[in-house]
């Protein structure tokens, strides 16, 4: 089943082919409006309406895109946790910064990375469900991992940041945090 990206109306047609390279968007039986219209978008404008938090564009890629490798999506965030925590022991360490790290240290890294994203999952899950009226709990792991492109930010924030670095940090889980309330935010009815 799809979604309505406007009102979250469940339907099970997004579009009718009229020939091999026109296409008719369904209309919504309950808002009367196209039911996705980032079926014609350019991908990166969908990000953009993403990155700027708008519930249609989340609508679209948890409900009605064919993104299947979340898990691998999950997999990506997980190295970028664990680069910027070994980047941090490197500044802090008073070692040779060119000394490579152990796979044990890499391990305890990663360990910690899966344990700090259970921990955010299960926290952020029973604040929704105890303090807010946000209704979408279905697909819950998909949406988090698909509303968190957010953490990619931190790969610019090594590389360019020099100062303001744990400001840049923190504006960046805040920003996570944000888009993940928005994609799971439910219809409104
Ligand atoms: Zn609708």
């Amino acid at each position: 089943m799809y979604e309505c990206v406007e009102c979250g109306y469940k339907t099970d047609c997004l579009f009718r082919k009229l020939s091999t390279e026109v296409i008719k968007l369904s209309h919504c039986e309950n808002c009367k409006q196209p039911v996705d219209k980032y079926i014609e978008y350019d991908n990166i404008l969908t990000g953009i309406d993403a990155t700027l938090h708008k519930t249609q564009a989340y609508r679209h890629l948890i409900h009605n895109s064919n993104i299947k490798s979340t898990m691998k999506l999950w997999l990506v965030y997980l190295l970028c946790d664990v680069y910027v925590a070994w980047q941090s022991l490197k500044k802090m360490s008073c070692d040779d910064a060119d000394e490579p790290y152990s796979e044990g240290v890499f391990s305890m890294l990663f360990l910690l990375a899966v344990v700090d994203w259970l921990w955010y999952v299960v926290v952020l899950f029973l604040l929704i469900t105890l303090f807010t009226d946000v209704s979408t709990k279905d697909h819950y792991l998909r949406t988090l991992v698909l509303s968190s492109f957010g953490k990619l930010l931190s790969l610019p924030a090594l590389i360019w940041t020099t100062m303001h670095e744990n400001i840049y940090f923190i504006l960046i889980q805040i920003f996570i945090l944000t888009s993940n309330i928005t994609a799971l935010k439910g219809p409104p009815f």
